[in-house]
């Protein structure tokens, strides 16, 4: 879906109501894929077009249908930021030469981790925020059924989970690569694909977007999710019935991801948007739109309710290695073949 934003002036005096034209990207605005959550895309651009005057056309869209995206369009590209989503498909693009390097004033005050994205890319992503890979359960539902919460990924394989388990399909979401690629470190490769297969008579559905399984979970369309447990956060904070955990053997974690894309149109305001991006005022957007993963810049506030890093036990994961085209291709195409397949 393409939106426009843009801001009567009588909306602006009265801060709320917004003039939203669908598909109508408006000439010469600034075109943003954003790899969010809608509620957080959008007030972003609204943001950005009060401070800056500079409209913006924004698609929403999972990390690697953008990746697809940016590369069918790569001879003639039509976005010009990159914002938002795991950094992993960033790095595959930075490799393909997808994207433009570009060295903002604002990177000396980003966290380590942001500025390794930065580095790992040879300078054509930077990390914006980062969230822990985990969990949501259905409290209600499971205290029905009289089933324990899911702590480990191990619980994950009991018999009273089979279909009850939804993650988002790699291929088209950065959520479930991440997924994917933590499990392969944590177990091994080969070890991490046999608990994979043990765990797809427990999938109910492999879904397109990352956000889907916290969605579903909070309907009790199924038991457990499998995802960002920032996203889980929102739908408790929402007043759903749920809760989240981070598996006991360990987990992986995202660095999210900004990027301009190579050959942008707009570059100068591809440029404001990135620099932007990186300020505190433009990373509390995220908790005040029920986002709450952990923001790059030093100076941004954490929001009180976004899962700590460091109360977590996370792995090292490698964002290099698999960030590479070649691994990435690699093991989706193991995981279409080993994993996906075994629901034809
Ligand atoms: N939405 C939010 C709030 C996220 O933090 C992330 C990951 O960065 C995603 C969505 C990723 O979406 P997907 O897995 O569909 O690519």
């Amino acid at each position: 879906m393409t939106i426009s934003v843009k801001i009567s002036a009588a909306a602006l005096l009265l801060g709320s109501s917004l003039f939203v034209s669908v598909s109508a990207q408006a000439a010469g605005a600034l075109t943003v894929y954003c790899g969010v959550q809608e509620e957080w895309c959008q007030a972003m651009a609204v943001s950005f077009q009060r401070t800056t005057g500079i409209q913006v056309a924004l698609t929403r869209k999972s990390a690697g249908e953008t990746l697809a995206q940016v590369r069918a369009e790569s001879n003639n590209p039509k976005a010009d930021i990159w914002w938002g989503g795991p950094g992993d498909p960033q790095l595959q693009a930075s490799e393909e030469g997808l994207l433009q390097a570009y060295e903002s004033p604002m990177l000396k005050e980003l966290h380590p981790w942001a500025v390794s994205q930065f580095k790992q890319s040879k300078g054509k992503s930077v990390g914006i925020y980062a969230g822990a890979l985990g969990f949501i359960y259905n409290v209600d539902e499971l205290k029905k059924r009289n089933i324990a919460a899911p702590k480990c990924w191990s619980d994950l394989l009991r018999p009273e989970f089979k279909a009850e388990v939804q993650a988002a399909n790699p291929n088209s979401s950065g959520t479930a690569y991440t997924t994917l690629a933590t499990l392969v470190q944590l177990f091994g490769e080969d070890d991490g694909f046999s608990y994979m297969k043990k765990l797809h008579p427990q999938m109910n559905q492999y879904t397109k977007s990352g956000i889907a399984p916290a969605n579903a979970a909070a309907r009790g369309e199924t038991l457990v999710g499998i995802i960002f447990i920032h996203d889980g956060v929102t739908q408790k904070i929402n007043g759903f019935p749920v809760d989240v955990a981070t598996p006991c053997e360990g987990t992986g974690y995202e660095i999210g991801s900004m990027s301009i894309i190579n050959g942008a149109k707009n570059l100068d305001s591809a440029k404001k948007w990135y620099d932007w991006a990186l300020t505190p005022a433009a990373q509390e957007i995220a908790g005040q739109n029920k986002s709450y993963q952990v923001p790059s810049n030093k100076k941004s506030p954490i929001p009180p309710e976004a899962p700590r890093l460091s109360d977590i036990r996370l792995i090292d994961y490698n964002f290099q290695k698999y960030g590479t085209a070649d691994e990435r291709k690699r093991l989706l195409t193991r995981w279409d073949n080993e994993i996906r397949a075994a629901s034809n």
